[in-house]
């Protein structure tokens, strides 16, 4: 036996179910591709939002209540900063389904919060130029993370701790038995007990059949310029959201003093190979972002310096998969993060542990089941 367990990609959620199986002494080792902290996946492009009162459903924040005390374990374990708070704004029309999720989560659990109304939101965030009867919701406990550097740092916390991680190692199969799982990775087999599948956009590409549960979704980020750094400084201006007359876009402060990442939350057309993401991105593609930016952010040059093309796996309903692999004994599957599952990765590879070794989790996950999946 090889190992007691093995993870197939070692990614955002892959690298923390390293870190979380080797923390709790477990005979591990992982696959990944390329080499941990890639850009070449879901968690390319320096920065990722992290929030807490979620527009996705309230169901989310015990989870995300949890990630956050897992990032500031993951710093403490190694030293590095990952996760810098700034409160996290979301803006729009206060009777909009979001900004009604949003406040339901707060609601629900009590978090710490502001909102402003049209007035206070104007005089206090002036970078942003608000429509009439707009208002924005201020979440205490939202910020950034830098997720390839989380990453790596995650897979090399495992490693301190036991993990053995295969570098630009492609898994080609999975074969289950009955006492045991064979992998099969650049013509050397593996046997290991159970096995955590998170390979993010090419899961359809290692589960035959998968294709038909998961989109693969082109996400295109978008820096641009500054004429007043100071006022999008990490402690002026923090992460926000904006769902707003056919717009719906994020934003981050300034992380070197001169650009910052503003971009649309809607996809940039399905990738039909995960292999062969199309990195161009013609002119015409970046006018909606341009017009965003020139409408609603007085202060930024429209016209990005800077912008690349990634990836994330998609369901149907927008909710990722965290459960036993159907069909596939001993085996957990998290895929599906549908554009919002960086900030939860820790948490996921704390399930992923607790549902690898004990067959359950205390965590509340129904609504991530794989068996209410609907074909994309
Ligand atoms: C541009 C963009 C912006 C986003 N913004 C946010 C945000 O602000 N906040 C937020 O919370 N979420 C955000 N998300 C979503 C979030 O980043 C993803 O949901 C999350 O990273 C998905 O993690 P994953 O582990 O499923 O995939 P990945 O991180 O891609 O990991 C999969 C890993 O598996 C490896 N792999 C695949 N197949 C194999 C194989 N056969 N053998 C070996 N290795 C393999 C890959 O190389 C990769 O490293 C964003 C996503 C994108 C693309």
């Amino acid at each position: 036996m090889d190992a007691d367990v093995a993870v197939i990609g070692a990614g955002s959620t892959g690298s923390m179910a390293l870190w979380q199986l080797a923390r709790r002494g477990v005979p591990v080792i992982g696959f990944e591709q390329f080499g941990p902290g890639h850009d070449r996946g879901a968690a390319g492009g320096e920065t990722r939002i992290f929030r807490t009162a979620y527009l996705e459903g309230a169901e989310y924040v015990p989870l995300l209540q949890e990630a956050y005390i897992l990032w500031r374990e993951l710093e403490q374990e190694t030293g590095r900063r990952l996760l810098t708070l700034t409160g996290g704004l979301m803006i729009g029309d206060p009777q909009a389904q979001f900004m009604k999720n949003v406040l339901e989560s707060i609601e629900t659990f009590g978090l710490d919060h502001e909102i402003l109304d049209e007035k206070a939101a104007r005089s206090r965030y002036p970078q942003h130029r608000l429509l009439a009867g707009e208002v924005m919701v201020l979440d205490k406990m939202a910020g950034f993370l830098r997720p390839e550097y989380a990453v790596l740092t995650a897979a090399q916390r495992a490693e301190e701790l036991g993990a053995v991680i295969h570098r630009h190692t492609r898994v080609q199969a999975i074969e289950p038995a009955v006492e045991h799982v064979r992998i099969r990775a650049e013509g050397k087999d593996y046997i290991v007990g159970k096995v955590v599948i998170s390979a993010g956009p090419w899961t359809g590409k290692l589960l035959p059949g998968w294709e038909q549960w998961l989109r693969v979704q082109r996400l295109v980020m978008t820096w641009f310029a500054t004429s007043n750094p100071q006022a999008f400084a990490p402690q002026n201006f923090p992460i926000f959201i904006r769902q707003t007359n056919n717009y719906d876009f994020s934003g981050f402060p300034t992380i070197e003093g001169c650009t910052l990442k503003v971009a649309l939350n809607t996809g940039y057309g399905k990738v039909k190979d995960p292999d062969e993401l199309d990195l161009r991105v013609p002119p015409e593609d970046l006018s909606k972002i341009k017009g965003a930016v020139h409408r609603f952010l007085p202060d930024l040059i429209p016209e990005p310096l800077r912008v690349n093309a990634y990836m994330d796996a998609y369901t149907s309903d927008g909710h990722s998969v965290v459960d036993k692999a159907p069909g596939l004994p001993n085996t957990v599957l998290l895929c599906g993060f549908s554009g919002h599952g960086f900030k939860m990765a820790p948490v996921m590879g704390q399930i992923a542990a607790d549902l690898i070794l004990d067959g359950k989790t205390s965590f509340s996950i129904s609504h991530l089941s794989a068996n209410r999946l609907t074909p994309v």
